[in-house]
């Protein structure tokens, strides 16, 4: 079988090693001149380590191994303690920090060579009886026998499947950055999160002495991605008039040592801001021989740290359905009735998170706060539990 897959991000990348790995032909189309792997640090929770693993992936001196996730509030009582440790211990496989470009750097050397095309824009998808033809900005076309849109939240594909309809923006954003910041966190191994009622501040380690940090604040702008220190045209794009620094630091500037610290570290250009945005996720995502993964199929915002995690959940399972399928569509469409549940329920909670703030703050009566490693640990494993079934 030949994939056709647009898109190389992280689930572009992770879903042609899952297809490659399963005996298929693979070719993806990218629209930019070059791999896009910048960005900041993301979690791999560790079902999504034990997936890396399977797909053949190295995972020796990626990121920064997470011991633990405390909850603290922005004075800093302790809320919530997740043992993440103790849920390696028990799986196998860790949690990691990692920043986003190394994981697709490391899907991109388990690729066969030749795989990668670039300065192709998928503008057109034409379902042909027994295969897919994808058209490209250039006039130039792909054909395969099946299409993997992999073309994250503003996906041509997905337009194609279910009509031209944007994520909706939960009205927060992040503001963000990975910098050598020298604050003192006890541990390179935890990643302490703190809360207030004007948003929450969290500050991932990821290796190599770098630390990813977020600050969640209100957003009412456009849907689109702003790179640090980059002005936009539209005003209406801008999160805030004025400096993004200052912004910050009057919002929170009194809140507990690390992230007073961090504030102090900080200049105007380390700050990016992404808008938080959440897809409703289809009854269909896929028809015939065409279907999606990753943001493509249902971006959830950052709080849940479950962007790359999906990704990679998507490529193995769709490498394991078309594994030994005789028909295609049937593969996609096995594909699809196995992840929906789960996305869905990752939505739900997304959902539930983005107004978790009093919630978590209540906790604050507790003296040492409450333990959250059940609650992750459920998660891990319903998210890892068709990892041990048969998905063929
Ligand atoms: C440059 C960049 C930086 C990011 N930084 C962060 C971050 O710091 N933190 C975080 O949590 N998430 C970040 N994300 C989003 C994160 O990668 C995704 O939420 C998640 O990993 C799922 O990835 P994806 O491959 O589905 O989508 P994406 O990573 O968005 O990748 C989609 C890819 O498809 C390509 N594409 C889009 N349209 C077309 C088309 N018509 N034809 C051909 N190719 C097309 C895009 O150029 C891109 O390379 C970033 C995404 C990008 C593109």
């Amino acid at each position: 079988m030949k994939a056709v897959i647009i898109g190389a991000g992280v689930s572009g990348t992770l879903t042609a090693v899952g297809l490659a790995r399963a005996g298929h032909d693979v070719e993806i189309y990218e629209r930019a001149p070059q791999l896009r792997d910048g960005g900041n640090g993301v979690m791999v929770w560790h079902n999504g380590t034990g997936i890396m693993k399977d797909l053949g992936l190295r995972l020796d001196g990626l990121g920064q191994r997470i011991d633990a996730a405390d909850v603290w509030s922005y004075d800093g009582r302790p809320l919530m303690r997740t043992d993440m440790a103790e849920i390696a211990d028990e799986l196998g496989t860790p949690g990691l920090g990692v920043m986003r470009g190394q994981v697709m750097d490391r899907a991109v050397e388990a690729l066969p060579p030749g795989v990668l095309r670039f300065g192709k824009k998928c503008v057109r998808i034409e379902e042909a009886g027994t295969g897919v033809v994808a058209h490209f900005d250039d006039g130039t076309t792909a054909n395969g026998d099946v299409l993997i849109g992999a073309d994250g939240y503003r996906s041509v594909v997905r337009r194609h499947l279910v009509g031209d309809v944007l994520p909706r923006a939960m009205g927060l954003a992040s503001w963000h950055g990975t910098t050598q910041v020298p604050i003192g966190l006890g541990s390179e191994h935890v990643v302490p999160t703190y809360y207030g009622r004007v948003g929450l501040c969290t500050i991932h380690p990821v290796g190599q002495g770098l630390i990813h940090w977020a600050f969640e604040v209100p957003w009412t702008g456009a849907l689109r991605h702003i790179p640090a220190g980059a002005e936009t045209a539209d005003a209406a794009e801008r999160p805030v008039a004025g400096s993004r620094l200052a912004t910050l630091r009057k919002g929170f500037g009194d809140w507990a040592p690390p992230v007073r610290e961090l504030l102090d570290a900080l200049t105007e250009d380390d700050i990016a801001v992404a808008p938080h945005l959440l897809h409703r996720v289809a009854g269909e995502w896929g028809r015939g021989r065409v279907t999606l993964v990753g943001d493509a199929a249902h971006v959830v915002p950052p709080r849940i740290g479950m962007g790359v995690n999906q990704a990679l959940e998507d490529a193995w399972v769709l490498s394991r359905t078309t594994a030994a399928a005789d028909d295609p569509a049937l593969a996609l469409r096995r594909y699809e009735q196995i992840r929906r549940p789960r996305a869905k329920r990752i939505h739900s909670t997304a959902r539930m998170m983005q107004r978790a703030n009093p919630l978590l703050l209540a906790l604050r009566r507790t003296r040492k706060g409450v333990n959250g490693t059940k609650m992750l640990r459920a998660n891990i494993v319903r998210g890892s539990s068709f990892l041990n079934d048969d998905v063929r």
